[in-house]
């Protein structure tokens, strides 16, 4: 038998114990896939955006995999501070495969970034995904404009919920003081601004269109900022996706103003300098016009625009963080690795390896964890007679209780699930997310209690 961990039950973990499962190499081995959060499937519950219902219901293909025999999902367990070092994983499993994540996001670096009313986009999403980690509540308190610094899904992602109405929303997992909050909200200018120029952005098409499909917003685009892209006037050579993302950018400057409720603003070739603000509380951000140089950057020209905010949301790109006793390259946000073998000052860490994000860093969509995935599961499964042990100890399910720990498992998400679609009921909604620990906690340890 060879029993494996893998830290973190998102796509790349779940991909990594799915791709461990599906071969026939090495007979008999078993799964322990342990989160720090007592629900597993990562940023798929707590980061795909509510309304992104298709995307969401991944979900219901992870659940496959962590519900077979051989895999045993134990949530609630941190690995790195405490007790669970990863010395200690080594000595409980034949091998370990961290898929983390990149969990903090990047920095600006430009003054104002800590005033109030700005936020980094990941705590917002973290707000409307129930997160239990978040408990600010404020971010449209005072907010009438908002600017959303950054053009990849991301910034569309929250654009997008910003710019949608409480009811929209409704049949959506969100909690419901989150539509309150959104239901109250004042904000009706939108702006989503990147540094370079709109055939550099990085949203998909799909993403972007979809903006312009909102019922109660409109896009605004100024076809005299479109054609400062070098791109604009002769797209063919561009890939196809932004070649796309021009046609429907053209199409909205071309638009006749709508008079809808809410404005989407996309701008272009604008590099944030300082947020601003009076008594501690943003209220507009400072832009440097730039424009295009040949090497596919920008360079500034020494123009100034500020754009007034009472909300900022930096959405700038994701960072991994260093798990403590495991090796971290500071300069790319990753754990250095060779085909997923983790390196030990550049040399291969026997039972230890690495997939996802935090492998190779925060790109691509979730199917692209897949292929990662597959590679690590393969160089784990290459290494496999060397892992397995003779002497086997204690389970580690046995060994983690008797270092104080209470893994959620299997059945206590269960009945997180089922918590979660009784309150949606009582609501009149389908499931609702349940956005704190202890009513998680609550939730799967009556379960425990029951059986
Ligand atoms: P991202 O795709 O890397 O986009 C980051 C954006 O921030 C870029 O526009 C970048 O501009 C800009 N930026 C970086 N540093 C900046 C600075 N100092 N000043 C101004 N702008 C700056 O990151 P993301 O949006 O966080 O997405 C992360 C990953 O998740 C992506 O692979 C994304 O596709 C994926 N995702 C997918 C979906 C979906 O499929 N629906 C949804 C959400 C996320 P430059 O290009 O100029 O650097």
């Amino acid at each position: 038998m060879l029993q494996v961990a893998v830290v973190g039950s998102g796509p790349s973990g779940v991909y990594t114990a799915q791709s461990l499962l599906q071969q026939s190499r090495v007979p008999g081995v078993r799964v322990d896939v342990l989160d720090r959060l007592p629900c597993p499937y990562g940023l798929v519950r707590y980061g795909v955006a509510p309304d992104h219902e298709k995307i969401k219901s991944l979900q219901n293909n992870l659940r496959t995999v962590l519900a077979d025999d051989r895999v045993r999902f134990l949530g609630s367990v941190e690995v790195g501070s405490g007790p669970l070092t990863p010395e200690r994983l080594r000595e409980l499993y034949d091998a370990v495969v961290y898929c983390v994540g990149a969990a903090t996001d990047r920095r600006l670096g430009i003054p104002g970034e800590e005033l109030a009313g700005s936020y980094s986009a990941t705590e917002f999403v973290s707000w409307y995904s129930a997160h239990p980690d978040t408990d600010e509540n404020g971010f449209l308190r005072v907010a009438r404009s908002a600017v959303v610094i950054g053009v990849g899904n991301v910034a569309v992602d929250v654009t997008r919920i910003l710019a949608r109405g409480a009811d929209e929303l409704r049949s959506t997992d969100m909690p419901q003081s989150a539509l309150d909050v959104l239901a109250r909200s004042q904000v009706r200018d939108v702006h989503m601004v990147g540094r370079r120029g709109p055939s550099q952005a990085k949203f998909s098409t799909k993403e972007l269109r979809e903006l312009g499909a909102l019922p109660d917003a409109e896009v605004v685009v100024d076809p005299a900022e479109l054609a400062l892209d070098p791109a604009w006037a002769d797209p063919t050579s561009l890939p196809a996706v932004n070649r796309r993302n021009l046609e429907v950018l053209r199409g909205w400057s071309e638009r006749a103003p709508q008079g809808r409720a809410r404005r989407i603003h996309l701008r272009f070739f604008l590099r944030p300098v300082a947020i601003l603000g009076t008594a501690g509380h943003v209220t507009s951000v400072r832009f440097e016009r730039t424009l295009p140089d040949d090497q596919g950057q920008v360079t500034g020209t020494g123009q100034y625009e500020d754009l007034d905010a009472q909300l900022v949301l930096r959405s700038v790109g994701y960072r991994g963080v260093p798990l403590e006793g495991l090796p971290f390259d500071a300069g790319h946000g990753t754990v250095p690795h060779r085909a997923g073998r983790v390196l030990r000052d550049g040399a291969v860490s026997p039972r230890e390896y690495v997939a996802g994000w935090i492998k190779r860093g925060p790109t691509g969509v979730i199917g692209t964890n897949r292929p990662c995935a597959k590679e690590t599961a393969s160089s784990l499964l290459d290494d496999a007679p060397g892992l397995v042990r003779q002497e086997r100890g204690d389970d580690p399910l046995s060994a983690l209780r008797a270092a104080g720990l209470r893994p959620v498992e299997w059945t206590g998400w269960q009945a997180i699930e089922r918590a979660e679609s009784e309150l949606g009921a009582a609501q009149g909604r389908g499931s609702v997310k349940i956005p704190d620990w202890d009513g998680l906690l609550r939730a799967a340890r009556d379960a425990d209690d029951r059986a």
